[in-house]
């Protein structure tokens, strides 16, 4: 009997302790963590600049609302301004309350421009949470089964499909594109170099919002603080979470431009939003990740681990496809492959399958070399004993 409702099935053994890239069980066993809390821990675990961020803050004030003035979240929002070039943010307390405000902007963003039956379009396979609205934007029929009816307004394309996106144009209730630079949840999807621009350039001349989900992608982890800067735009709103509070719950809605003023007094709000220890430690991240330049180094790092599996795993009939940028990686088999996180934890190495046949790695932006190696060989090993012929 467990007081916990059972969403998340039985989970595996947890951990009583981490440091850096290592988790350790409560037999003190040591594993190497290539998948941060799924795509959260991105300085590793009780990171210092973090750790007394926190405790610095927890000593002299966790909350007060936004009914005050919080000097840490300025601080925050104009960390966030400097990495990511968009001109003001809102904060949340995860990656679905992030996205609703971006909907939320989009539908105002339209009523704004007189149009009364606003649409967003969304992607197939898209994952953008478990909030009603954000799962009737996710692709994903498993998550939409049993909670209709879901919230309506949005069109769905393909992913990648820019010629179903450009036939839209027609459509006058279009108002938005929401996307994820790289699917994570689908299982790694990464999209043709230049995409991003020709949506930007089909956006700018619709009068379209660029909205990105950049929940999973945010933070350092493709190797650019945010995604779209491999591509030098800027979208008009960026959703972001996981690794700004590196396990702190925050999430951040960003906008540039024309979507920077869309919400006015009393449009939007949440009562734990950027509250003064979130910011704290979400401030410590963002200021990390730049002085310690950890999007360069996962940019390195992350070729680095590509190339090896696709070297190591060129002759691996199993395997499917290699894929990634920085440091989310998807390895594609040909088969379910659920079983592989056990066995690649007997290796001392923590990862988790995403879409039913794709192993996806998400270590924290700390690794090092030595550590990639570590996961590339436990990986590697698991796969080739996983696809022998029995
Ligand atoms: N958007 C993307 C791209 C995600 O990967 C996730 C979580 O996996 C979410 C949104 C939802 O974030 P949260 O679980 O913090 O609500």
């Amino acid at each position: 009997m467990t007081a916990l409702m059972n969403t998340y099935g039985t989970p595996a053994e947890g951990f009583s302790h981490g440091k850096g890239a290592y988790l350790y069980d409560n037999n003190d066993q040591r594993f190497l963590d290539a998948i941060s809390g799924i795509g959260v821990n991105a300085l590793g675990h009780a990171h210092p600049a973090v750790s007394e961020a926190i405790k610095d803050q927890a000593d002299k004030l966790i909350h007060t609302s936004n009914l005050y003035s919080i000097e840490k979240q300025q601080l925050l929002a104009e960390a966030l301004h400097r990495v990511s070039g968009m001109d003001n943010v809102f904060f949340g307390n995860s990656g679905a309350e992030a996205n609703e405000a971006a909907i939320k902007i989009a539908r105002l963003y339209g009523h704004q421009h007189g149009i009364e039956n606003p649409h967003i379009v969304v992607m197939e396979s898209a994952f953008h949470g478990r909030t009603i609205a954000t799962l009737s934007a996710s692709g994903n029929s498993k998550i939409q089964t049993g909670f209709g009816p879901l919230v309506s307004g949005f069109i769905r394309v393909p992913y990648g499909d820019l010629t179903a996106l450009e036939a839209l144009t027609s459509n006058q209730e279009v108002v938005a594109v929401f996307m994820e630079p790289l699917q994570g949840e689908a299982g790694v999807n990464v999209l043709p170099s230049g995409f991003l621009k020709s949506v930007r350039t089909l956006c700018d001349n619709n009068s379209w919002l660029m909205m990105l989900d950049e929940v999973q992608t945010g933070n350092g982890r493709t190797g650019a603080y945010f995604a779209y800067q491999h591509e030098g735009i800027l979208p008009d709103i960026v959703a972001t979470a996981k690794g700004l509070g590196n396990g702190v719950p925050i999430g951040a809605c960003l906008a540039h431009g024309k979507a920077a003023s869309v919400f006015g007094p009393g449009n939007h709000g949440s009562t734990f939003g950027g509250n003064p220890l979130c910011s704290a430690a979400a401030l410590a991240v963002v200021e990390t990740i730049e002085t310690d330049e950890l999007c360069s180094h996962a940019a390195t790092l992350g070729e680095y681990m590509l190339t090896a599996f696709k070297e190591q795993l060129a002759d691996t009939d199993q395997v499917a496809d290699i894929r990634g940028k920085g440091l989310m990686i998807g390895i594609e088999l040909k088969q379910p492959c659920a079983e592989l996180v056990h066995a690649i934890r007997e290796r001392g190495v923590l990862i988790n399958v995403a879409s039913g046949n794709v192993i996806r790695m998400l270590p924290p932006l700390i690794i090092d070399q030595q550590q990639a190696d570590t996961i590339i060989a436990a990986v590697t090993a698991a796969i080739k004993a996983f696809a022998q012929p029995s």
